[in-house]
């Protein structure tokens, strides 16, 4: 271990020139040998940041008892300890401790879920290593690493920056300052402040643009931002709107039942001159039964266990909420490349000003060959030049994997130059020895070309030019033929880029002109003119299969799909109509919106489904007005640039794959494999989720609907209590173990994807739900205190009337968690009764400890139960099925007669 490198006492590195910060950390531009890794991350540590302080197991099983609910109970166990009754107080001390043991583990549970999912989105820093760039994973990175940055990179490590060009840092994060900062490499006063220290750039910020060397100086917690701390303390609430409105609902339910209990008990007692003992047990049995104390923690269980199913189909949630609110989605507004298309792009045509010509060969393999109008063409002179273009004007790297597979390393469009650089004969490596890049002005969907500056070995330079044909041809006054170069004939160009886009194939021009031996960098001055036109490339990137049938998908969902995209308007139709986006209508062009005001913009939008030739800004004014226009929109995006209507969208969804970090921070869900259609699904999930949480209220609040008005009936008839407090929290505690968590694994219902969205404002608590939690309630309650009466009457003991009510309304719950697979849709048939094996098994189980309750001596002594004959067990049965078939009726009688919107058919 080196014992010279500095770790306690940091020297001020901001106060530092670049040579003294790379001498301290022994280290040098051309990074840190591999050799030297290890002893570093030994000594400083993983470039990771404590996790955010979670409250200890211990508080936070203690935390699980403060709960309103809770208090009441434990309040009744000591009321009951001081009557006496034993045995209640030890049922409800365990039930109590039972309670806030599932709930500690449900709460772990779903936390571990979202934990493994945060991990999915790890970091990753591109890092100069033996004078070799390489990716590696952020908490790789140790103190004098270098590290390259461009912009939408989120900032690895504390940096001493060494080398910037145009290099804008957005330190929010850190400095609470919003506007981006632009940095230099000159060295700071030793008393700068944060903001003012320049010639850094601080873990956790993000590059707005440019490009950057820098020196890594601290990682981990040694970074100013985890010396900050505080910020990453915030856990992201394991909540969302629905979750909020169902805890404040319990409360205020747990509120009124205290009040109600204290009036029963205080009529019961003055009035009816009732024993307080037993009124007071009633009381307790009612406030108990009526409480659906285990809802808040399941459901958080069920919006856990989606949002990891999500994650499994490669949608990452990073906002919780952003799960109901893909429920509502009305519009999906997505990028085309990559996204829509497969963006394994290859050069079809290339059309130089007296040729054309059609290149053969798929992929990113340089194998395939030239042809002019059908005859295969000889290399020339003038091909090598445009394939020389093609390949220097170009971050990509192409390379023969030893399987004989050529992968690509950088963008796709770029891979598809290269590759057609290749097929002319040139060899990558030679061509960038004989022409070594001086500078670059990289590709930004702003400007939409990209620049590189060249200088061969007699001294001579030359500047490249690459991107979008009509910026091109503004800055390019000459043409190239294959003898001479020739004034621009720019009406010609424009008919060729016409005709290549209305095929549908991405064009890109290339251009050069002669640079001076001196100039070693390139600004946007030096490419506004003088260039001569080399050719135009047409490439074709077919659309993904699966995009199509989701596009289609989501019409039937009620979704409009529009497609925003940087491409050529032409080609944008061409490649729309292939996805059955935008037939037929017409498509609006970036430029267009810019003339448009709000209004005109507003109404026109509901006729447009292409937009082309669109950059960022017009991303966030199509958001604004979508939304103006009452839509709920999600909007995909990549570049640092999206960011702003990421966040102005319901639900921006970034591309995990060739998204920049600050789209990724800007987004609520994160796409593992840019696809449009795992964004589909994800909508599919989302309603999925919600149907899943609303079953589970619907299962639930009956279930304790039909305990407190079987206690309330006992009470009002004067008769004798039914259930007992701890009978009544045997059956909550049974079915929430077993019955109601089978619902939380629950698949999606068939016919999701063809009902409107859901309208956002909708309540959760509507008519139809009153409805149904009272209907079946009351069903619930007439089997039981229908048995127990009848078991009385027949001269059978307390003893097992109370033991035929506790049998029959686990049994009415066992049939009616059937009838709840499905909110509306008819349960009778295969797929309702056995859909679900954790449905059944949960049955199963449940069925067992209810045999256990009834029969086991140590229950009979604890809960007062005594053994049932099979005529009762039947009676039981019947009971069940009774409530079952009216469930099922009272479903079919809103399908035909189309009770509810989403009740279909
Ligand atoms: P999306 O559909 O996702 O918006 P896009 O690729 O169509 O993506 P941009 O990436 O903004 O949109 O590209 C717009 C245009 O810029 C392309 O049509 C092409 O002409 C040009 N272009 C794209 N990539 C490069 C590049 N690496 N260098 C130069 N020009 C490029």
């Amino acid at each position: 271990m080196d014992t010279r490198l500095p770790v306690h006492a940091a020297p001020a590195w901001h106060s530092l020139d670049a040579q003294q910060a790379l001498d301290t950390l022994h280290s040098n531009p051309l990074g840190l040998a591999e050799g030297e890794i290890a002893s570093r991350r030994q000594r400083y540590g993983a470039n990771r940041l404590p996790p955010p302080r979670r409250r200890g197991p211990l508080l936070r099983l203690l935390l699980q008892f403060h709960n309103l609910l809770l208090y009441m109970m434990i309040a009744a166990a000591a009321v009951t300890a001081l009557l006496g009754h034993w045995v209640d107080t030890a049922v409800i001390l365990v039930v109590v401790l039972i309670n806030a043991l599932i709930g500690f583990i449900q709460e772990g549970k779903a936390e571990h879920a979202l934990d493994a999912i945060r991990d999915m989105l790890s970091l990753h820093a591109m890092v100069l290593r033996d004078g070799e760039r390489r990716k590696i994973p952020a908490e790789h990175l140790v103190p004098g690493d270098i590290v390259a940055l461009v912009s939408g990179d989120k900032v690895p490590a504390d940096l001493r920056l060494l080398k910037v060009k145009n290099f804008l840092v957005e330190e929010a994060a850190l400095t609470g300052e919003s506007l981006p900062v632009e940095k230099s490499i000159a060295r700071s006063a030793a008393d700068a402040v944060l903001g003012d220290r320049r010639c850094m750039a601080y873990s956790g910020t993000l590059v707005s643009s440019g490009q950057a060397l820098g020196l890594v100086v601290a990682t981990g917690p040694a970074t100013e931002l985890g010396r900050i701390g505080s910020l990453l303390q915030q856990v992201q609430p394991l909540t969302t709107p629905l979750l909020r409105q169902i805890d404040g609902f319990s409360r205020w339910l747990s509120v009124a039942l205290l009040i109600l209990a204290l009036v029963t008990f205080a009529l019961g007692t003055l009035w009816h001159g009732q024993d307080p003992a037993q009124t007071f047990m009633m009381v307790v049995a009612l406030t108990v039964a009526a409480i659906p104390e285990g809802l808040p923690a399941i459901m958080t269980v069920v919006l856990a266990l989606g949002v990891q199913r999500m994650a499994r189909q490669n949608a990452i949630v990073r906002r919780l909420p952003a799960v109901e609110t893909l429920g509502s989605v009305t519009l999906i507004c997505s990028d085309k490349t990559g996204t829509l298309t497969r963006n394994e792009m290859t050069v079809r045509r290339l059309v130089c000003a007296d040729r054309v010509i059609d290149v053969s060969g798929v992929g990113y393999a340089p194998a395939g060959g030239f042809h002019l109008a059908g005859a295969p063409l000889q290399i020339d002179r003038a091909l090598l030049d445009i394939g020389r273009a093609a390949l220097l004007c170009n971050d990509a790297r192409l390379e023969e994997d030893a399987a004989g597979i050529w992968q690509l390393h950088g963008a796709p469009t770029e891979g598809a130059l290269a590759t057609l650089a290749l097929k002319t004969g040139l060899c990558a490596q030679e061509t960038q020895a004989e022409l070594p890049r001086s500078d670059t002005i990289p590709f930004e969907s702003e400007h939409r070309f990209m620049a590189t500056l060249h200088h061969d070995h007699s001294g001579h330079g030359l500047i490249y030019l690459k991107g979008a044909p009509e910026r091109l041809l503004e800055m390019c006054s000459q043409q190239r033929t294959a003898d001479a170069d020739q004034p621009l004939d720019a009406d010609f160009w424009r008919r060729q880029v016409t005709d290549l886009a209305a095929h549908g194939l991405r064009l890109l021009a290339i251009a050069s002109r002669p640079a001076d031996a001196e100039q070693r960098s390139l600004s946007f001055a030096d490419v506004q003119q003088g260039f001569t036109l080399l050719a135009l490339f047409g490439i074709i990137d077919p659309p993904r299969e699966e995009a199509i049938a989701a596009v289609a998908e989501c019409r039937s969902a009620g979704i409009a799909v529009k497609m925003i995209t940087g491409d050529h308007v032409e080609t944008a139709r061409a490649i729309g109509a292939q996805l059955g986006i935008g037939i037929g209508r017409p498509a609006l062009t970036g430029a267009e919106i810019e003339l448009l005001d709000e209004r005109s913009l507003r109404e026109l939008l509901p006729g447009i489904e292409v937009f082309a030739r669109a950059s960022p800004e017009h991303k966030l004014r199509l958001v604004q007005a979508m939304q103006a226009g009452g839509e709920v929109v999600a909007m995909t995006g990549d570049g640092v640039n999206d960011a702003p209507a990421l966040k102005r969208a319901d639900v921006g969804v970034a591309m995990g794959r060739k998204g920049t970090e600050a789209a990724k921070e800007a987004a609520e869900i994160v796409l593992t494999d840019d696809n449009f259609a795992t964004i589909a699904g994800a909508v599919q999930e989302g309603r999925a989720i919600y149907d899943n949480l609303k079953k589970f209220i619907l299962f639930v609040l009956p279930t304790n609907g039909g305990e407190a008005l079987i206690v309330i009936a006992a009470i009002l008839l004067q008769l004798n209590l039914p259930l007992t407090p701890a009978q009544v929290l045997w059956i909550n505690m049974v079915t929430s173990i077993t019955l109601a968590l089978a619902l939380a694994f629950e698949p999606s219902e068939q016919g999701l994807m063809t009902r409107p969205p859901r309208p956002p404002a909708e309540p959760l608590l509507t008519g139809f739900f009153v409805w149904r939690v009272l209907l079946v309630s009351l069903l619930m309650m007439a089997g039981a205190l229908g048995l127990f009466s009848w078991e009385l009457q027949h001269g059978n003991s307390l003893a097992s009337a109370r033991t035929m009510a506790v049998n029959t309304v686990v049994m009415c719950e066992m049939f009616y968690l059937l009838n709840s697979r499905h909110i509306f849709a008819s349960v009778l048939n295969r797929e309702g009764l056995l859909g679900n094996p954790k449905v059944l098994l949960a049955i199963a189980v449940c069925l067992a400890l209810q045999l256990m309750f009834t029969y086991a001596p140590f229950m009979q002594q604890v809960f007062g139960s005594s053994a049932l004959g099979g005529g009762e067990w039947l009676r039981v049965l019947l009971a069940g099925l009774l409530l079952f078939s009216v469930a099922e009726l009272e479903k079919a009688l809103i399908r035909r007669f189309h009770l509810h919107p989403h009740a279909g058919g």
